[in-house]
């Protein structure tokens, strides 16, 4: 019997088979679930964004593929009436969402510009409060909501500039969302991943260093695997985290627990 035996969910942020929200759904779908997918509407480009998370979700039987655009509050509203609809109330959601401009990410963060700020904070901040909110509506009591996060929230990590800002509101965002959520009995926490190769992270400044970085200075003294953040999310979604709400799970092979470099010291100063 899978953990998810029964259970329904939606997963907002495939947008191919390397994302973060992709190993979710696999680890979800193992353990027995039934997923929803939405896609970011295509804008004139031949339906790319679509027909790739069609070549996903279509084989695994999704009956709802959809498209959302967190920008845009009708689109969100939409989403989860047709989920509603396809498969009455929902147990889980997922928010695996983050942009920011790439000019306004790529500069110092003491660069950045206001419009860019307001785009970034717009997609990877308030769009997980529009959609607990949406989420709240069509969610049973014991529901839960995962969204992801990184430590460049918490600490600075060069080249991770305005993202980290946006990662620092997300953080608070989801404390916040917890207390108000908390009342229907719904949680919400997030996943603070380690560097993983995905389309958004290839924006990232500096990210092949990252991977090196980690690898030097974590306790496990290697990097996390994508199907490991797949497993984390699927115990703060089951009945196996009930206890667990506001929290910021690190799955980051110990990274954000390290105050200098340790056994890794000697590969980081080259020798
Ligand atoms: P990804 O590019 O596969 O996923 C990002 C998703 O955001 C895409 O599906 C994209 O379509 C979606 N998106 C962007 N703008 C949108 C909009 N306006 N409306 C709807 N969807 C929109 O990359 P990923 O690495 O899987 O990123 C998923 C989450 O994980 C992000 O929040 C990211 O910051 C976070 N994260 C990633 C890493 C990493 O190293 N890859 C580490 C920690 C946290």
């Amino acid at each position: 019997m899978g953990m998810l035996d029964g259970k329904k969910g939606l997963i907002l942020g495939v947008a191919n088979d390397h994302s973060i929200a992709w190993y979710i759904s696999q680890a979800l779908m193992d353990a027995g679930a039934e997923l929803g997918f939405t896609h970011l509407p295509d804008k004139g480009d031949r339906n790319r964004m679509e027909r790739r998370v069609r070549k996903l979700a279509e084989p695994v039987g999704a009956k709802l593929i959809t498209p959302c655009d967190v920008q845009n509050d009708e689109d969100i509203q939409r989403v989860f009436a047709e989920a509603k609809e396809v498969y009455g109330d929902l147990d889980f959601v997922v928010h695996s969402i983050a942009y920011a401009p790439m000019e306004d990410l790529r500069c110092p963060y003491l660069e950045s510009s206001r419009e860019g700020f307001h785009t970034a904070m717009d997609i990877s901040v308030y769009s997980l409060v529009a959609v607990a909110r949406a989420a709240k509506a069509v969610m049973k009591p014991g529901g839960s909501l995962v969204t992801l996060t990184y430590f460049g929230g918490e600490k600075t990590v060069p080249g991770y500039n305005i993202m980290g800002v946006c990662k620092a509101a997300l953080d608070a965002t989801v404390r916040y969302l917890a207390y108000d959520l908390g009342e229907s009995d719904i949680r919400m926490n997030a996943i603070s991943a380690g560097p993983i190769r995905t389309l958004s992270s290839s924006a990232v400044g500096e990210f092949d260093k990252m991977l090196g970085l980690y690898e030097a200075m974590s306790p496990l003294g290697r990097n996390v695997t994508p199907e490991e953040v797949g497993q984390s999310a699927l115990y703060l979604l089951s009945d196996m985290s009930q206890g667990v709400t506001g929290e910021i799970l690190h799955v980051d092979s110990g990274y954000n627990t390290m105050g200098a470099p340790g056994r890794g010291a000697s590969q980081l100063a080259g020798g």
